[in-house]
């Protein structure tokens, strides 16, 4: 799958951010992530795994990045449209052409290799954004609905 399969890669404000092209409804798969398994998060890895990463593959063009490897573009939302089950990403409502594409970074990361503050403006913004570690346990109830299957888990062994 490439970017050209119904998403692009657009640059606003000296920000880059995925889009949508067409119409996706909720709990539609939407795609898959690919790269390089890595136990040391970066900046720009997706965990899907307990200690397992993946990150991008090094000595690639910048338009083939975009095309090959777009789901690295996907910024953080406190109020995401999107989640990561397995390696693939998921709508979690439905979303429109050019509406962009976000996903709670804290939904797939345990502790984030770079930490940083959030200014999304929804309502349920929580500010500094580190990782699903920091979290209360309030908090991470409510990532429930958003967690990919390794938090998921933690969450479940929590309350057991
Ligand atoms: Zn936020």
């Amino acid at each position: 799958m490439t970017a050209t399969d119904g998403f692009a890669v657009v640059r606003a404000d000296s920000e880059f951010k995925l889009v949508a092209l067409r119409d996706f409804p909720a709990g539609s798969r939407l795609f898959a992530v690919e790269g390089q398994i890595t136990e040391e998060p970066t900046r720009y890895s997706v965990q899907v795994g307990a200690g397992i990463h993946l990150d991008l593959p090094g000595g690639h063009a910048p338009e083939e990045l975009m095309d090959r490897f777009f789901w690295r573009f996907t910024n953080h939302s406190c109020a995401p449209n999107a989640q990561l089950r397995g390696r693939d990403f998921f709508a979690l409502r439905p979303i429109e052409p050019w509406q962009e594409i976000t996903f709670h970074y804290e939904s797939t990361e345990y502790e984030m290799a770079e930490p940083f503050d959030c200014h999304c403006g929804e309502s349920a913004c929580r500010g500094r954004i580190e990782g699903f570690r920091y979290r209360t346990e309030d908090e991470r109830e409510q990532l429930r609905p958003m967690l990919a299957d390794h938090l998921l888990s933690m969450l479940n062994v929590v309350h057991r």
